[in-house]
């Protein structure tokens, strides 16, 4: 047999490896494209959130397993791209088969083609050492698949209720043990429903809150949902009142007039760069809502400047009385610390990450938005992130359950 000229094998391979990666950039591009059109259609269907009751549960339950097939895919793709490009092939070709008409191979041959892969594998010899058994790799994908099905069937559906003791100093003898329940981050759209948020309130009125505080997203992207983000929480039992800001994606509804007129019409207290003073007999506690700070994206680092108002907020409320504030995207907190007198802050807006890959996720919301989750204490103020209710994109939540927070306003010895 001739000897194979070395830089035509050079060049064969340097060709099998570049369409190998570009057969992966479309595999990986189709899901993601996939999972986009997917969320954009079941998102926005609106026979979807027409259904009632158990036809509803079903319908949404179908949709969200039907999602967990592309993410799987996508993740595997991450993970092991290799083995998954090789095997997603194997599958097309094999589907392929019957239009090719009668198979021009025989199976030897097949087989031959299929483990072909390898001859490019052996260039690396980290690679080629690894065993590629097909039962790891089912092994694995299964273990990938139960991830985003635990996270798109079953986390989503366990409200957290997360009990906080925020000491305030000099907090008034009559609001020492008052109990507020938050909720943030509600993200109504199709597939989170009235009926999801409605559970939701009945686990609120267990806790018997005084009060209860919205920290903005009530719809996800779509003003449409205005009313189901809003109406049930005409069920809500709070003594002391509910009080909203708004979010980003309140605004990216490019209606948000549609927004603050639900809130408004179902009595929720919107506060837009203004106070409430709460009274107990003589003794007062001041309520700030402000604006959601970062919905503008044109401008510089984001930051929606002409919505940050907090004098026109603080303009008027009484002296030397404690300050409770809300503000939807806590990226703007170090600001307020370093400016005015906060005592307790409550945001939202992270979704504590949604998706918590251990370190990675706490480092990319961290730099993006400087708190992730929980209580955080800023030395003469503090923050309490909520992680939200629904979803941003994709409907998973791992290890970042929905939270309805019960914070106990108790005094801190000055
Ligand atoms: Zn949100």
């Amino acid at each position: 047999m001739a000897a194979i000229n070395p830089w035509a094998k050079r060049m064969y391979q340097t060709g099998r490896w570049a369409s190998n990666v570009v057969i992966w950039l479309v595999l990986w591009i189709s899901c993601v494209a996939i999972i986009f059109l997917m969320i954009r259609y079941f998102s926005g269907a609106e026979w979807l959130s027409n259904l009632q009751g158990p036809a509803h549960f079903v319908a949404e339950f179908g949709m969200r397993l039907l999602m967990v097939i592309p993410f799987t895919l996508w993740l595997l793709l991450i993970l092991r791209p290799i083995r998954t490009r090789r095997w997603v092939v194997g599958q097309i070709l094999k589907l392929a088969q019957p239009l090719r008409g009668k198979p021009k191979l025989q199976p030897e041959q097949a087989v031959e083609l299929e483990s072909a892969p390898e001859i490019q594998l052996a260039t690396s010899p980290t690679i080629a050492t690894r065993p590629l058994s097909r039962r790891r790799f089912l092994l694995e994908s299964g273990l990938v698949g139960g991830v985003v099905g635990y996270a798109m069937l079953i986390e989503p559906y366990q409200i957290q209720v997360r009990e906080v003791n925020l000491p305030i100093a000099n907090l008034p003898e009559r609001f020492r043990g008052m109990r507020i329940a938050q909720m943030s981050d509600l993200h109504i759209n199709a597939y989170t429903t009235s009926a999801d948020l409605a559970r939701a309130v009945a686990q609120i009125n267990q806790l018997n809150p005084d009060m209860v505080l919205l920290t903005g997203d009530f719809v996800d992207w779509d003003a449409r949902f205005a009313d189901a983000a809003t109406e049930p929480f005409r069920q809500l039992r709070a003594p002391e009142g509910i009080y909203s800001v708004l979010g980003n994606h309140d605004y990216y509804s490019g209606k948000i007039d549609t927004i603050k007129q639900a809130i408004q019409r179902h009595d929720l207290g919107l506060l837009v760069n203004q106070h409430t003073v709460l009274r107990r007999g003589a003794d007062q506690l001041v309520l700030v809502g402000f604006d959601d700070p970062r919905h503008n994206r044109s401008g510089g680092p984001r930051l929606s400047p002409e919505s940050i108002n907090p004098e026109a907020a603080l303009k008027g409320t009484p002296k030397d009385v404690a300050r409770l504030a809300m503000v939807h995207n806590p990226v703007i907190v170090p600001h307020f610390v370093a400016n005015y007198q906060l005592d307790v802050i409550l945001s939202g807006h992270t979704h504590g990450g949604q998706f918590q890959v251990p370190i990675l996720t706490d480092q990319l919301v961290g730099n993006a938005e400087y708190f992730v989750r929980g209580h955080y204490d800023l030395g003469k103020s503090q923050v309490y992130v909520n992680s939200g209710f629904g979803f941003t994109g994709p409907p998973l939540r791992f290890r970042s359950a929905p939270e309805i927070t019960l914070i106990n306003l108790v005094n801190a010895k000055a």
